[in-house]
């Protein structure tokens, strides 16, 4: 063989081991079905259960710039406000105009045009763009009986929008007693007349409600468990997110919360109440050591149809701000098998809200006329 000879059968060799290299390695090809900058349904990484477009007093991101935010990150994404707005008084705070509830000493007060306000921005977006968000309906205020008529009142106002009701609020640290009006109850007829319509349209319920109160006396039982408890009991028809698990900025997991929640989990009664580990102050618990890791990542993995992912960022300005939950929460990730994993960032939202969507909109072609 001659010199030539040898380097023509070395490149025929080449030619047929990149022939089956190209065969063999399944190509990129772009999917002509997705728009620019949506996600596929295999390659995001997470749904969001826990999103605010806007914060404390009414202003944030406008929704076009959230789906460039969710970009090919996040597949699909609650949708909604905050329902309190911060008061600014000008006899309390001069010309400061707070923007938080803690910085200011005045009240916040129900804001029910957070509503309209997410409606019509949901409405100014494309439908396949529609299609990737659940928005839920917040501005009412849970201590009134008339709370479940706003609920229907924009219901029948904006159909097929509405997926679910919250984040709305019973105890939360700091701001339930600021709020004008009489403080949030879980005993209250109000609330269980609000569920009871939630249940009845199908709507998905994201309720806050802290585990304990802020500062609680070292070694006593937590405040509010017995009593959500006792409401979700109460409503076994409806679907129900308990945000944060009960975990707050300053409401310290329960030395027991591991066991508490699992007494949720593995009784049948409570089969309908599922738990979102959204915030970055829960994840800083979860993962704040190999061992709380660990622990988190068992429940998890033996219950895993029952957590969903959520971020809770407030009109976050980039990617990389909305992303800072999911990124804090890798040592989680590691820990979970596949299937859990899969469930807990996308395979429950979809599940939870695909039903709700159908349900929701079923109701309203039966009663919005
Ligand atoms: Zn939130």
């Amino acid at each position: 063989m001659n010199t030539r000879q040898v380097r023509s059968k070395v490149s025929r060799f080449a030619l047929a081991v990149a022939l089956c290299v190209a065969i063999l390695t399944p190509a990129a090809r772009p999917n002509a079905q997705t728009p620019p900058g949506a996600a596929r349904a295999d390659d995001y990484l997470f749904d969001d259960v826990h999103f605010h477009l806007t914060n404390y007093v009414q202003e944030g991101i406008r929704v076009r710039d959230f789906m460039k935010i969710m970009g090919d990150k996040a597949g699909r994404s609650t949708l909604f406000g905050i329902p309190l707005q911060q008061q600014w008084s000008h006899r309390v705070d001069g010309d400061r105009g707070p923007t938080y509830y803690l910085n200011s000493d005045a009240p916040l007060y129900y804001y029910s045009f957070t509503d309209a306000w997410i409606a019509t921005s949901y409405r100014s977006l494309p439908k396949e763009e529609q299609s990737r968000l659940d928005p839920m309906i917040t501005g009412f205020n849970p201590s009134d009986m008339y709370a479940a008529d706003h609920v229907r009142r924009v219901l029948t106002a904006f159909p097929g929008v509405f997926s679910g009701i919250g984040e709305f609020s019973i105890h939360k640290e700091f701001v339930s007693s600021k709020v004008a009006g009489e403080v949030a109850s879980l005993n209250d007829p109000a609330l269980d007349r609000l569920i009871d319509f939630a249940a009845e349209v199908g709507l998905v319920v994201l309720i806050h409600n802290d585990i304990d109160t802020p500062f609680a006396k070292e070694g006593s039982p937590p405040a509010y468990f017995d009593e959500v408890k006792a409401l979700f009991r109460r409503h076994p028809d409806a679907t129900i997110v308990w945000a944060h698990i009960g975990v707050g900025r300053i409401i310290r997991p329960a030395k027991a919360q591991g066991a508490l929640v699992e007494e949720l989990l593995k009784d049948p009664a409570f089969g309908h109440v599922n738990f979102d580990i959204s915030w970055s102050e829960v994840a800083k618990y979860a993962v704040a050591t190999p061992e709380s890791a660990k622990a988190v990542a068992d429940v998890i993995n033996r219950y895993p149809d029952r957590f969903l992912f959520g971020t809770d960022e407030v009109a976050p300005k980039d990617q990389e701000t909305y992303l800072r939950v999911y990124n804090q929460y890798v040592p989680l990730w590691k820990l979970l098998d596949r299937e859990a994993s899969e469930k807990v960032r996308k395979g429950n939202y979809e599940r939870i809200f695909d039903a709700a969507r159908l349900k929701v909109r079923a109701w309203e072609r039966a009663h919005v006329k």
